[in-house]
């Protein structure tokens, strides 16, 4: 055990490597799931201005003081207030003026009543405005009025950066004059397969080949978490094709290399040849279970990761140490990871090693539980389409009885 690197110490020294990608613009329209790449402060009150919350009649509270169904207070109308416009007249003791909703509190009314509780019942602003107006009820000072600034003030630090647009962020960036928002770059992540047994998915199975499927689970991966994927494809074992591909991912501009199989110190290692002699690569055995053996290098300075060729092993490889890649890259202040705690439906045995055990989990009453998916082999991959979660057990645990309470993964679409 002593030469095998714990889960976290390797994880630590893959994101020691990394730092966020280039900042950009991009139009607001487009801006959903993009990172910010600054703290956005409002320089300006919102609302910029006081304004009614209700269609009604803007009044000074102080005169509707005792105004009941019963003895109404009546106050001669002196004007209109329609959405868009400054009002051009002031408030004074017995006077009121009509407003819509949105529109500018004038000078000297603190409330507005709303046309409910008045004897007003056509509420649209080109109806004729009335002489005057019967006031029903008594309201207080500010009453269905939004002050200036009662959402945000001047100054205000709004949105965070690192922080993930949202679509309620797209509306505040909006109202706040940003129509481009200051997002990084979206992250470029190759990748391809390698093996010879290997053939794509619109290919016939011939005799001791099979379909490439880690091309298309990583790649989705990466774009669950937010990365642009240049698929490189298969490559086969030999030399001249992993060079080429590796120097297609450098001319991509890729961030990050992944590539899968091969890691495993054998003879059909070319990709441990190619990445040495333009740069260099270290093979770590992780204390983990699936996926102990991963690479890390340079290729002609673009960082590469070699995952383990087997599926579940390669998806949990991704999961565990390139999705927190993959997120600093982005720029964001964490990884988005969904994590409950679960109580065993049923023991389970461990190797000892930190495992990823391919799950169900279910929420009855916000508790939630777990049992594993089939056969846990790394290279069943219907195994984990089965599973909505991984299990973590932790290193130096080889056995939970039922009823254990670990922590998992929810595998979530998004
Ligand atoms: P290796 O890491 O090259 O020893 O491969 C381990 C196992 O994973 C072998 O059974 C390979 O056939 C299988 N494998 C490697 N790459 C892929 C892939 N892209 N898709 C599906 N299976 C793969
Ligand atoms: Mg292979």
């Amino acid at each position: 055990l002593a030469d095998l690197l714990s889960v976290k110490d390797a994880r630590e020294r893959l994101l020691s490597h990394f730092q966020p990608v280039k900042p950009t613009r991009v139009p607001l329209e487009v801006c959903l799931g993009r990172v910010l790449s600054e703290d956005i402060t409002s320089d300006i009150d919102i609302p910029p201005f006081p304004n009614s919350e209700m269609d009604g009649f803007a009044v000074r509270a102080a005169d509707i003081y005792v105004a009941r169904a019963d003895v109404p207070v009546i106050l001669r109308v002196i004007g209109d207030i329609p959405a868009g416009a400054v009002p051009d007249l002031s408030i004074q003791y017995g006077q009121a003026a009509r407003i819509m909703t949105g529109a500018h509190i004038p000078e000297g009314a603190d409330a507005v009543v709303p046309v409910e509780s008045t004897d007003i019942s056509d509420r649209s602003s080109d109806s004729p405005l009335p002489g005057e107006v019967k006031i029903y009820q008594s309201f207080p000072q500010g009453k269905y009025v939004r002050r200036r600034g009662q959402d945000i003030h001047t100054g205000q630090v709004v949105l965070q950066k690192g922080r993930r647009i949202r679509a309620q962020d797209a509306g505040l960036l909006a109202m706040l004059g940003i129509a481009h928002a200051p997002v990084y770059s979206v992250p470029r992540l190759a990748l391809f397969s390698t093996g010879d047994e290997l053939v794509e998915p619109d290919k016939p199975l011939e005799p001791g080949k099979i379909r490439d499927a880690n091309t298309y689970a990583l790649g989705a991966l990466a774009s669950k978490y937010g990365s642009h994927s240049i698929s490189l494809g298969i490559v086969p074992d030999n030399y001249a094709a992993v060079q080429e591909r590796l120097d297609r991912a450098v001319a991509q501009k890729a961030d990050l290399i992944i590539s899968s199989a091969g890691v495993s110190v054998g003879a059909h290692d070319y990709v441990r040849a190619v990445v040495e002699k333009a740069g260099r690569l270290e093979f770590w055995r992780v204390d983990m279970r699936p996926g102990k053996p991963i690479a890390f290098g340079y290729y002609r300075d673009v960082p590469v990761i070699g995952l383990p060729g087997n599926p579940v092993s390669a998806f949990v490889g991704f999961e565990v140490f390139v999705a927190p890649i993959l997120a600093r890259l982005a720029g964001l202040n964490e990884l988005e990871r969904r994590i409950v705690s679960v109580t065993l439906e049923e023991p389970i045995e461990s190797d000892g090693r930190e495992s990823y055990l391919r799950a169900i989990v279910t929420a009855n009453n916000g508790q939630w539980t777990a049992r594993l998916t089939g056969h846990q082999g790394s290279g069943n991959l219907y195994s984990l389409v089965q599973a909505n979660a991984l299990l973590i057990i932790p290193s130096g645990v080889k056995s939970l009885p039922a009823n254990s309470v670990v922590n998992a993964w929810l595998l979530t679409y998004e």
